[in-house]
């Protein structure tokens, strides 16, 4: 039995999307399946040019299975683009990363998900104080230039 997979961590969700070529209906095309983590291994490597080291450490995997996730999205795409394949953005193994806040006031804590349009919090849920804070996640700190590529 395949070993349950742990959940990638998304800071941006894409929208669920097809890609397909001009003319063609879909149902006539193959589909590849490109799952939200590996958009996002797209995204952070290829897009924002981050080292691996980085990238995996925000995807808060290990480099080797970033390298694989990276590897297996190259192929989905590059398949899907020179064999003219619908390319699906759908699904996955995958939390969206969140921002925990605090008020400083009553103390309360809460999780606000990035990206989801939410933005900054103006008051505390609970007490209705303004003087609220992000709190800090607790990350290594990382050596741009140790990073491998
Ligand atoms: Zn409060």
């Amino acid at each position: 039995m395949p070993r349950p997979r742990k959940r990638r961590r998304v800071w941006r969700e894409a929208t669920p999307a097809i890609f397909k070529p001009v003319g063609v209906p879909l149902h006539q095309l193959n589909t590849i399946t490109l799952f939200h983590e590996e958009l996002e291994a797209l995204r952070l490597v290829d897009l924002e040019n981050r080292y691996q080291e980085e990238a995996a450490e925000q995807m808060n995997v290990s480099r080797s299975t970033l390298q694989r996730i990276v590897n297996e999205a190259h192929v989905k795409v590059a398949q899907a683009l020179t064999e003219g394949a619908a390319l699906h953005i759908e699904g996955g193994t995958f939390r969206v990363a969140t921002h925990y806040w605090q008020c400083a006031d009553c103390g309360h804590v809460w999780e606000v998900e990035h990206g989801s349009g939410q933005g900054a919090p103006a008051r505390c849920p609970r007490c209705r104080s303004s003087y609220i804070r992000l709190r800090r996640m607790r990350r290594r700190r990382m050596d741009r230039k140790s990073g491998i590529r």
